[in-house]
């Protein structure tokens, strides 16, 4: 039984005391657990209807453009379709997220020796063909970890995303991604960058989602990120925390196991699958 714990002082004529009540949380949580389901199915089931729109906005504009110079209504039509397609966009951006989140959640784990100098190099090739300035970037050396390769993807390719994303405007992005021990066959993987920091009143909610710290115009976001991160590397038995960067901007880390060492057979032994 999960039980959450709620109360409140109470003051009756001078005489405190305090009132607890109990709750049994485990309904709520399978609950969440449908919820998040029924999310992932609605979130698929959308994707077919946009890519509809979609379709239609592209050729409208393509008809309209020819005109939209000479007339005030083709230009206002113009105008309303170019806002159509990036509401679409904001709404794959927001499905392809919850997506992510279920599968997160839901997927069987299947982990296996990686080698993170190859998974980071693809991920940050894959954001920096998306860039129009060219970022400074420092990888590794990264060790090899025992976890899935397609969840990890999902928190590195989030992380370093985010560390391109939050930066001052007009500044170049500046990120690190290091590795060190953390004890016991563990491994802690930082991401940090010199962007514009996480408020310290938003630190303990950023792995929430939905929660967003910066919601300026410059900022799209769906706040499902890093709650992504965090579901996965629970899973993986793991956490993940974000600090600010000593030299300003702000460094997210999260620990995984590390992959197990092969022993060299001894002499004379022969190693049988
Ligand atoms: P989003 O889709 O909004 O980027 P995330 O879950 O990835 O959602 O991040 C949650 C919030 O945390 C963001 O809206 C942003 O305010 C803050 N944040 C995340 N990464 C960084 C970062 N590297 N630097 C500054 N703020 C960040």
């Amino acid at each position: 039984t999960l039980l959450s714990v709620s109360g409140r002082p109470l003051d009756v004529d001078g005489r405190r005391g305090a009132i607890a009540v109990f709750h049994d949380i485990t309904e709520v949580r399978e609950r969440e657990g449908d919820l998040t389901a029924f999310a992932g199915i609605v979130a698929h089931d959308l994707k077919n209807p946009l890519t509809v729109i979609a379709a239609h906005a592209e050729m409208a504009h393509d008809a309209l453009e020819p005109a939209a110079p000479h007339s005030r209504e083709a230009r206002e039509a113009t105008a309303s379709i170019d806002r159509v397609s990036a509401g679409v966009v904001r709404m794959r951006r927001l499905i392809d997220d919850l997506l992510a989140y279920t599968t997160a959640r839901d997927a069987a784990l299947k982990p296996q020796p990686l080698d993170l100098n190859a998974l980071v190099g693809e991920v940050v090739a894959e954001r920096v063909n998306h860039l129009a300035v060219r970022p400074d970037i420092y990888v590794g050396p990264l060790p090899r970890v025992e976890a899935d390769p397609a969840l990890l993807r999902h928190v590195l390719d989030n992380l370093i995303g985010n560390a391109l994303k939050y930066v001052q405007p007009g500044r170049t992005p500046k990120v690190d991604v290091s590795a060190s021990t953390a004890g016991a066959g563990w491994v802690r993987i930082e991401v940090a960058d010199r962007g514009i920091g996480v408020p310290d009143a938003d630190k303990p909610h950023v792995f929430e989602s939905f929660h967003r710290a910066h919601t300026g115009q410059s900022y799209g976001g769906t706040g499902l990120g890093l709650a992504i991160c965090r579901r996965v590397i629970d899973r993986h038995g793991g956490s993940i925390i974000v600090v600010d960067n000593p030299g300003g901007g702000s460094r997210f880390s999260f620990t995984v196991p590390g992959a197990p060492v092969a022993m060299a057979a001894p002499a004379g032994v022969t190693a049988h699958e």
